[in-house]
């Protein structure tokens, strides 16, 4: 069921896009919305969205909307392992609950993963906000050494 169905904007994705939740931002551009999972999986567990879209899941998103997050994701797969250096990084997108799918605005996951280290459980325990602060600083700042367009750092 979850599967199919009409979009919801009052999502929590959505509320984040309009300003109406708070997010920790990494980056912002026309297309893409970047920040950090508030109960992430591991150090650097980023989402990443697509703004003008009211697509719930792979099904329902337009290619070119699908390659432009995908070029998102890449460019800041390498963000993140310049910044934070893990040994690996799992990209990640779930499709209805029983695949896992929690929030029902398309998404992909950037999940830094490290040698030894095992995977938080999805979507279940919130992160200090004073660290995903300090990791939201870190990230802004190499996106800027990086040059990628407009960063954004402020938490609305
Ligand atoms: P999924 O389960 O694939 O739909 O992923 C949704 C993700 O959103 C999960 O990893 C949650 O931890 C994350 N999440 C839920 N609410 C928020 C929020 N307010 N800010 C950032 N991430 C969130």
């Amino acid at each position: 069921m979850s599967l199919y169905g009409h979009y919801d904007s009052q999502n929590i994705f959505a509320l984040i896009l309009r300003g109406e939740a708070p997010s920790y931002k990494v980056y912002e551009d026309a297309d893409v919305l970047a920040f950090l999972d508030v109960f992430p999986q591991s150090l650097g567990h980023i989402l990443v969205i697509p703004k003008e879209c009211q697509a719930r899941n792979i099904l329902d998103v337009e290619p070119a909307v699908l390659g432009t997050m995908m070029s998102a994701v890449q460019q800041l797969t390498r963000v993140v392992l310049d910044e934070l250096k893990p040994d690996g990084v799992q990209i990640v997108q779930f499709n209805g609950a029983a695949a896992g799918q929690t929030v029902y605005h398309i998404h992909i996951h950037i999940i830094p993963r490290w040698d030894g280290e095992g995977l938080g459980v999805h979507a279940k325990d919130r992160a200090d906000p004073a660290e995903l602060e300090t990791l939201q600083a870190r990230l802004v700042e190499r996106i800027h050494s990086n040059r990628l367009a407009s960063p954004m750092l402020e938490r609305c």
